[in-house]
């Protein structure tokens, strides 16, 4: 490994926007640590960017326990001798639901997964870029960590807690070298949201994506790389000024 070599970590990167973010930080020449609760699409990931001539391990990692974030955050320094850039993706939808209705257990589960995950990461993630004085994480909101939805209570509280917890850290540590953004992804077709649709509407999943597609002003739905290429450059030097940003990437939905 050359000294220049980055190193990442990338959390939920067994499927979707994570493999996407995972592949696009391999194709940028850094080392990927990819990591989720799925082992089968952790591995299929490192597969895809070894056969791409990358260099990826894959670190089982449930971001909602804090012991497996400590092994995760540890297994990149010890395995790779550093850590400068984190993209901490791994969230879940949960089910619809309006707030007078919802189950404290499902609330807790999706703030634990969602945003005390998200926490957790940066925990752990900071303090090895601080001795390094530099580094680049990027948190995963949503459109709906900007603006409001009905019927998704947990899951827009944890989005724009994100959106918030970013912002913080940002500031926290504007002066060390150390960025921290969000990307906050529109509709893009990954097997949560092709679950969601299922979960809306379990005779006619298609109906609910051509709802999202009627309100999308480009006319589509997003491709997980559109999303993993600006986490890409978002954690690269090309950001060098760029902190503290909760970013949209979403075909324009949040310009209407
Ligand atoms: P996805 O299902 O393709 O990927 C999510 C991954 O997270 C899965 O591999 C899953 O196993 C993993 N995961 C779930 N719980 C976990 C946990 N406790 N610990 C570690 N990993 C866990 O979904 P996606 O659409 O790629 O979602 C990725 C992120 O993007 C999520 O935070 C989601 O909220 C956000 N997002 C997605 C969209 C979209 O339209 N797809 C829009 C806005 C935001």
């Amino acid at each position: 490994m050359s000294a220049a070599k980055r190193v990442s970590i990338v959390t939920g990167a067994g499927s979707g926007i994570g493999r996407a973010s995972a592949r696009a930080l391999a194709r940028r020449g850094s080392a990927v640590v990819v990591s989720d609760i799925n082992e089968e699409g952790g591995a299929e990931t490192v597969a895809m960017i070894e056969e791409a001539g990358g260099s990826a391990s894959f670190q089982r990692c449930d971001v909602s326990v804090e012991a497996d974030v400590a092994v995760l955050v540890e297994r990149a320094v010890s395995e790779y001798g550093r850590l400068d850039y984190a993209h901490n993706n791994a969230g879940i939808g949960g089910p619809p639901g309006t707030i007078a209705d919802y189950e404290i257990e499902t609330w807790n589960r999706i703030l634990a997964i969602n945003l005390t995950g998200v926490f957790l990461c940066m925990k752990y993630e900071i303090p090895h870029m601080l001795e390094q004085k530099g580094g680049s994480i990027v948190n995963t909101s949503s459109t709906f960590g900007l603006v409001g939805v009905a019927g998704l209570p947990a899951y827009v509280a944890t989005k724009h807690g994100i959106a918030g917890l970013t912002r913080a850290a940002a500031l926290e540590y504007a002066r060390t070298g150390l960025r921290v953004n969000a990307v906050c992804p529109g509709a893009t077709l990954t097997p949560t949201v092709e679950d969601f649709f299922a979960m809306v509407q379990p005779d006619n999943p298609k109906a609910v994506e051509e709802q999202f597609v009627a309100q999308a002003p480009v006319g589509r739905m997003g491709q997980p790389q559109e999303i993993g290429d600006v986490v890409g450059w978002l954690c690269s030097e090309e950001a060098s000024f760029v902190t503290g940003l909760t970013m949209p990437v979403d075909g324009g939905w949040t310009a209407q």
